[in-house]
């Protein structure tokens, strides 16, 4: 049986890309595989937020977690600075990571860019945090988006760098799961790009209807198309692949037909993705405000998960600890 683990970041709240493109996998898997989810915490640091907004931040990310069916009695549900193993795993792991090899890595050229007054060593070596978030259990299968295929493939080098110079095969290769094969991608509004917090084009799942109507009616278009079957140009395919997440296929189909004979009216398909988009949302929203009143349950939950995890993470570290010479 093959061990599944992935996280998010708590910096804030869920988004529609990280339901598709990762919470969704989790819940399926958590039925089939030992699963462990947790609550990135420590990559929230790297923007440096109020210790207040953090634990505020973490709490409801748990909250959409659980409320995503997320269940804490089939998978291990923790917060990464829960387990004391994960930073002395990358602590080790930074010995055999390269500076040229992390500053090549196109996620930090991006930040380098966007904030060229906050380039921390966290920053570069994200990677390797992620990695020892990932082996800390020895997973081989981690549900994401495809944003995260090329931090795998880093993740995939370390262990094998690991591996090879230890001469063992401690570590198995980690892997971008998906059920669907394809791993998602799942766009913004703003016309280009993912659906992202930092990029503030995202849906989150407990948006107000109002805010999400709202979002979607301001939602990046074209001047709409000029002849028959012209090419769909980018804002409105992401418009597409919105509705192809919360709506049922043949409407999208009648879009692109619509588009295709140039009928198309991108208010109707605007105000149809926003129903869709909230039918969506509404059942998961109910069960945020039950969670969310439950103090004990959520302390329960994180207790509870803490220790399970610390069961495989101990166990890790020992046996690590040990091919390595201590
Ligand atoms: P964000 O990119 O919004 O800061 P995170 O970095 O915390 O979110 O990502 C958490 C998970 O959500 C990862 O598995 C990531 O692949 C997934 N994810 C985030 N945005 C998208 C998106 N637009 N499409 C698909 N998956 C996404």
């Amino acid at each position: 049986m093959e061990i599944v683990v992935s996280g998010i970041r708590s910096t804030g709240q869920l988004h529609l890309g990280n339901y598709f493109g990762a919470v969704k996998n989790f819940v399926r898997m958590q039925h089939e595989h030992p699963c462990y989810f947790f609550i990135a915490n420590y990559h929230a640091l790297t923007t440096h937020p109020e210790p207040a907004s953090l634990r505020a931040s973490v709490r409801q990310v748990l909250v959409e977690y659980l409320a995503c069916g997320i269940d804490p009695e089939k998978a291990v549900v923790y917060l990464q600075s829960d387990l004391p193993e994960i930073p002395e795993l990358y602590m080790l792991l930074n010995m055999h990571a390269y500076v040229g090899e992390l500053e090549k890595v196109p996620t930090f050229k991006d930040k380098v860019r966007k904030q060229p007054n906050n380039v921390n060593a966290g920053l570069l070596t994200y990677p390797v945090l992620m990695t020892a978030d990932v082996i800390i259990h020895k997973a081989s299968r981690v549900p994401v988006g495809k944003d995260q295929e090329q931090h795998l493939e880093m993740a995939r080098n370390f262990v094998n760098r690991f591996n090879h110079f230890y001469g063992v095969d401690y570590f198995p290769e980690p892997y971008p799961y998906n059920f669907g094969q394809e791993l998602v991608k799942v766009p913004g509004l703003d016309g280009s790009g993912k659906m992202g917090k930092s990029e503030g084009n995202a849906i989150y799942l407990s948006d107000d209807p109002a805010v999400i109507r709202k979002k979607i009616m301001r939602a990046v278009t074209d001047t709409g198309p000029t002849e028959p079957n012209s090419p769909v140009s980018e804002p409105v395919n992401n418009l597409f692949t919105l509705l192809s997440l919360v709506a049922a296929p043949e409407r999208v189909d009648f879009y692109k037909a619509a588009y295709a004979d140039c009928s198309i009216r991108y208010g109707d398909l605007k105000k149809e993705l926003a129903e869709e988009v909230l039918s969506f949302v509404a059942p998961i929203q109910e069960r945020i405000r039950e969670i969310s009143a439950d103090d004990a349950y959520i302390r329960k939950v994180l207790t509870e998960g803490a220790e399970k995890a610390r069961l495989s993470s101990s166990k890790t570290l020992r046996e690590v600890r040990e091919i390595m010479g201590f």
